[in-house]
């Protein structure tokens, strides 16, 4: 029985990432062919989106793989499968909101782009980072599917380096190129979680 609800769990946190990759490759395509006018990449910034690629991806990808590793397992539980999987649901609904919206302005890392327009519509009047914010719900996802400590937990650690690494990064290169706007848009929003943070 246990072994079934592990089992779904995994399954759920698969088709998660098969959905994040549909929902990325259109837009990577598109935005590639912007112009790229200012770049903010450090030797910090790729550490952070390894961190991310290792805690997201790498560790919980192996996991499922090959059961590495076993003695960090526990006891999968259905009602956890099933708030996993909620999370994972909402992410992808803000992950594919906040691509629409940025569109031809999205970048990977901390890239401004040829004519780079300040959204502060949809999901951006809620929050600065609603692309951050559905990050952070896939890696609570993570650790609510995957029955393991270390590669439930892995993509909460390698999210909070990469955002704290970036956040303060890119509010001021946000700062640098859109001023004042940029700094109204501060005061009336949140960074990633609406009226709280
Ligand atoms: N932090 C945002 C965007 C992530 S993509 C989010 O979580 O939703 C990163 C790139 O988006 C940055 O390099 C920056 O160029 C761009 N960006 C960030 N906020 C933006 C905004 N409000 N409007 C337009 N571009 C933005």
């Amino acid at each position: 029985m246990n072994v079934s609800v592990a089992a779904a769990g995994q399954i759920a946190w698969v088709l998660g990432i098969i959905a994040w990759s549909v929902i990325r490759y259109p837009f990577e395509r598109r935005a590639k062919r912007v112009r790229v006018v200012t770049d903010r990449r450090s030797a910090i910034e790729v550490f952070g989106l390894i961190a991310a690629l290792a805690g997201m991806a790498f560790l919980p990808g192996v996991y499922v793989a090959t059961g590495f590793p076993k003695f960090a397992n526990y006891t999968a539980h259905v009602w956890a499968v099933v708030v996993g999987a909620i999370c994972f649901a909402a992410a992808m609904w803000i992950f594919r909101r906040t691509h629409k919206e940025l569109g031809r302005n999205w970048s990977i890392s901390l890239q401004i782009r040829e004519k780079h327009e300040l959204i502060s519509r949809g999901p951006y009047a809620l929050v600065r980072h609603p692309m951050y914010t559905s990050f952070m719900l896939m890696a609570v996802g993570q650790a609510f599917l995957l029955a393991n400590w270390i590669a439930g937990l892995a993509g909460l650690v390698g999210f909070a380096i990469l955002f704290f690494l970036r956040v303060d990064k890119e509010e001021r290169m946000m700062l640098e190129v859109f001023g004042s706007r940029y700094r109204d848009y501060m005061d009336k929003t949140k960074r990633l979680i609406p009226y709280l943070y």
